[in-house]
């Protein structure tokens, strides 16, 4: 895939898409057909009032256990070629495909940094990415040069997130890539032709709108796809089980040749020499199989924690999580620095500032990946990446009831490859999934979730967006080797 970051091509780029997708004139076709007159009677706040700290007035009925909300005009902030909402792992491999066809690219995050669980979430493991080409070896290479001495002899695959922070910010940018972070997506409204055409959001400049010709959902949870109306579905069973959810922490204190054998790069024992000091010593921590890694120094991360059957729709539950398990991390560092020796001056940097959501909803799409893809080891024509990671469904109860996925596990598992109409909304024109939130059954999410896989279907969702743009098509309406043969 195209990997070229030179200003000069950029704007090249950018004329040769304008010339190809009439994007100006399309983008002037939506909007003709969505504006409505007398919304509101409320006056818009100006740029400079905004700026002085004005806001939007909310007006509207209280009823018995709710509001009902005034109807009001709403400023459109922009309008892009390609919208790619969450700037997770998938969300900036997607921003960075479509920004380097030439499309105006906006991606809207609403943590503080890119990256989602790599760096907000403080993951240092990439997983199932040595077999990828494209911006996952982009981005391990960048991690690799510039990174630690463990990020260099991993190949980049451990990694410190203060790093990737800066190197998948430096990558957008590059890109051309329009970053408005702090931002939440909380609405999309689609056209008379079931076509997505704009989204909302909330931040700190208030209530926005912003037009796009077309969306990439990769907020891992989905939330774009279920605002505009898709399907989907959460967990397993009717209850909608999910996988816990883990709060990571950064460490330090310890001298790293003092304490290797727990250390998760020397070997899978590790965790289970990590586990067996801890409980011979007092600490219990609610995830079985808790994992050091050491990044540089004397800095180190670790995840020890899960937390059972939190919904990541509630924001009750996971504000309760969060605490829980900042907690329980403060406590293990605690109890293990009691064991004295090298563990007696162990601390912790920094905790996550978002818990790690493991699943959310898996949105239908034009193809659903299944178990039985994974049994077969099923390959296809218009693959956009292959999967090696195994089946992974971590204890779905703090009972550590690991039989969901045991069946699966004995019926074995085969790479398999992810297809690219799995990427494709299948009730909503114009939209496009990447990351955990494609279309796939629980079983088969277990596998392709990890970072190394969603990074390439960002790549893809991101091409094909483009792509579809310049062929005036929508994005079900082409085959995955057209959207390759069209950046050839
Ligand atoms: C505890 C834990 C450990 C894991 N371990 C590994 C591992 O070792 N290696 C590995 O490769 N994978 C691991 N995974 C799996 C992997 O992290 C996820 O499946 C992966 O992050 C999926 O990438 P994504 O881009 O789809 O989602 P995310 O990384 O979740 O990114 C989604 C982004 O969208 C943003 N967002 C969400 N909603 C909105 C909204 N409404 N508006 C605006 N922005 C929004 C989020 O802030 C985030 O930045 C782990 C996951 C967890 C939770």
């Amino acid at each position: 895939m195209s990997t070229n970051n030179n200003k000069g091509s950029e704007s090249h780029n950018r004329r040769k898409f304008i010339k190809q997708s009439g994007a100006l004139a399309l983008t002037g076709g939506v909007m003709a057909k969505l504006v409505q007159t007398n919304l509101s009677a409320a006056k818009l706040p100006s740029q400079v009032d905004l700026l002085r700290g004005h806001v939007l007035q909310t007006e509207g009925i209280l009823r018995e256990g709710s509001l009902i909300e005034n109807r009001r005009e709403i400023p459109i902030k922009s309008r892009s070629d390609v919208m790619v909402c969450g700037g997770g792992p998938a969300g900036i491999a997607a921003a960075l495909a479509a920004a380097r066809t030439g499309a105006s690219v906006q991606l809207i995050e609403v943590a503080g940094c890119l990256g989602g669980v790599w760096t907000v979430g403080l993951l240092t493991k990439i997983l199932d990415s040595e077999n990828k080409t494209g911006i996952m070896a982009e981005i391990l290479a960048e991690l690799s040069t510039r990174g630690s001495d463990v990020a260099r002899q991993s190949k980049g695959t451990v990694y410190d997130p203060e790093i990737a922070k800066l190197v998948l910010e430096e990558m957008c940018v590059q890109a051309g890539v329009k970053i408005r972070l702090h931002t939440r997506v909380v609405g999309a409204v689609k056209d008379a032709q079931n076509r997505l055409a704009v989204i909302l959001t909330e931040s700190k400049s208030g209530r926005e709108a912003w037009q796009a010709d077309r969306f990439v959902d990769c907020t891992g949870d989905g939330d774009l796809a279920a605002q505009a109306g898709c399907s989907f579905e959460v967990g397993v069973g009717s209850d909608c089980k999910c996988q816990p959810m883990s709060m990571l922490g950064l460490l330090t204190g310890v001298d790293p040749d003092a304490i290797r054998p727990y250390i998760r790069e020397t070997g899978v024992e590790a965790k289970k020499r990590l586990l067996e000091l801890m409980e011979d010593n007092g600490v219990n921590p609610s995830y079985r199989a808790p994992t050091l890694r050491h990044l540089q120094g004397g800095v180190y991360s670790i995840m020890s924690n899960h937390e059972y059957g939190v919904s990541a729709f509630d924001a009750d539950a996971i504000t309760e999580a969060t605490i829980r398990a900042r907690k329980e991390i403060h406590e293990t560092v605690e109890g293990m620095r009691k064991i004295g020796g090298p563990w007696k001056e162990l601390a912790v940097v920094a905790t996550a500032e978002q818990i790690g959501v493991r699943e959310a909803r898996r949105i239908k799409g034009r193809y659903e990946i299944s178990a039985m893809d994974l049994a077969k080891g099923l390959r296809h024509e218009d693959a956009v990446c292959t999967t090696q990671f195994p089946i992974d469904v971590h204890a779905l109860s703090s009972q550590g009831d690991k039989k969901i996925d045991q069946a699966f596990r004995n019926g074995g598992m085969q790479p398999y490859d992810i297809p690219y109409p799995a990427l494709v909304a299948a009730e909503v024109d114009g939209l496009l999934m990447a990351g955990r939130c494609i279309s796939g059954d629980f079983i088969a999410h277990s596998s392709y979730r990890v970072t190394g896989n969603s990074v390439p279907m960002g790549e893809a969702a991101g091409l094909a967006a483009a792509v579809s743009i310049r062929c005036r098509k929508m994005p079900h309406e082409l085959s995955w080797q057209e959207i390759k043969s069209y950046e050839a």
